[in-house]
């Protein structure tokens, strides 16, 4: 594909040379996502970020991302603070927005909406997730994620075993991630969810289409038994009509110190995209988990830094220019927390 000028708005637009060109650049981005060095090659660019449902992770990151490149990010968050809340259509506010901004990033609850922002300018736009449709960056975060915690290199994803767990209905996540992974050789899949929050049957259709292994259970232990990556997921409580129906299904599955020891594969890698529900009844990764050495969950909020930015450069078309314009960074920095 070619990234520049491109919306991102799904994986279905990525073959492994992409992929491979992304992980490289994201590779190359790594001194400035740990604050070793500074570039300034978006300077005087600017992001608009437009969120219209709720997030931490990405908005910032998508922001700090363009921030690490030298660029200026502008906000929006919610409905209730834009012009949409007054009926403005997702034409006039896209095509407001490209006249202030060189790439939008949108996050919308409605699927498919971000395509019509898209549809609407000519500047990128990058899908930060479309209601239970997609989330494509987080998908490519996960995926580099699993090469880097695997210590492996792209061609080396092949024969991995998944189990994804919780919410596959309404997650947007594992739909992308599943897509992505499919590309790749002789995976098995072990679809852990309650049988009316399966994996929607376009996604296990695709998956088989390229003859990977895909098995469906309810039940935790049997399907992270034999997975090298163990990926959990929210309930998504905002996809749901009534709140019955989602206190029928919030805590089904949490994994804990004790079950990590006693049923999972030995050097099983635990991955979420977070946000976990850390209230009470739920934690689909228990607190006892924070610090080992197998809990991924940060390491992969972290790698959503550099994928960015090797995304942002290759859409703007400066991924080879980004270390002319660059030198030390000066300030305090400290390591981070989570490592036994
Ligand atoms: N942060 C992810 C998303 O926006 C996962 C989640 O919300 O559960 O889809």
């Amino acid at each position: 594909m070619d990234f520049k000028g491109s919306d991102i708005l799904s994986v279905d637009q990525f073959q492994k040379e992409d992929l491979k060109l992304l992980f490289d650049t994201a590779a190359q981005m790594e001194i400035y996502a740990t604050r070793q060095r500074v570039t300034r090659v978006l300077e005087g660019a600017v992001l608009a970020n437009l969120f219209f449902e709720p997030s931490t992770r990405s908005r910032v990151s998508f922001g700090a991302a363009f921030n690490r490149l030298g660029g200026e990010v502008r906000d929006t968050t919610g409905f209730r603070f834009s012009s949409m809340a007054k009926g403005e259509s997702v034409y006039d506010t896209s095509r407001v927005i490209s006249g202030y901004s060189d790439v939008m990033v949108v996050r919308h609850p409605e699927e498919g909406a971000v395509k019509q922002f898209a549809d609407a300018t000519k500047i990128p736009v990058i899908n930060g997730g479309d209601g239970p449709g997609e989330h494509p960056t987080q998908a490519l975060l996960d995926l580099y994620t699993v090469m880097k915690e695997h210590g492996r290199s792209l061609d080396q994803i092949d024969g991995l075993s998944i189990a994804m767990i919780g919410d596959l209905k309404n997650g947007r996540t594992v739909h992308s991630l599943a897509k992505l992974l499919s590309l790749f050789e002789d995976l098995s899949f072990t679809l852990v969810s309650p049988k009316s929050l399966r994996m929607p049957d376009e996604v296990i259709e695709r998956v088989r289409s390229r003859n990977h292994q895909v098995q469906e259970t309810e039940n935790l232990a049997e399907g992270v038994k034999n997975a090298d990556i163990v990926y959990m997921t929210r309930i998504q409580e905002e996809r749901f009509s009534s709140p019955e129906e989602f206190a029928r299904h919030r805590g089904r599955y949490s994994i804990d110190r004790k079950f990590y020891a006693d049923q999972c594969k030995e050097g099983a890698v635990l991955m979420h995209p977070l946000p976990i529900d850390g209230r009470p009844g739920a934690q689909e990764i228990n607190d006892d988990l924070h610090g080992h050495p197998k809990l991924a969950v940060y390491r992969q909020t972290d790698n959503g830094i550099p994928v960015r930015m090797a995304l942002f450069s290759l859409v703007l078309g400066v991924a080879d220019k980004v270390h002319d314009v660059a030198k030390d960074a000066l300030w305090y920095h400290p390591e981070q927390v989570d490592s036994e």
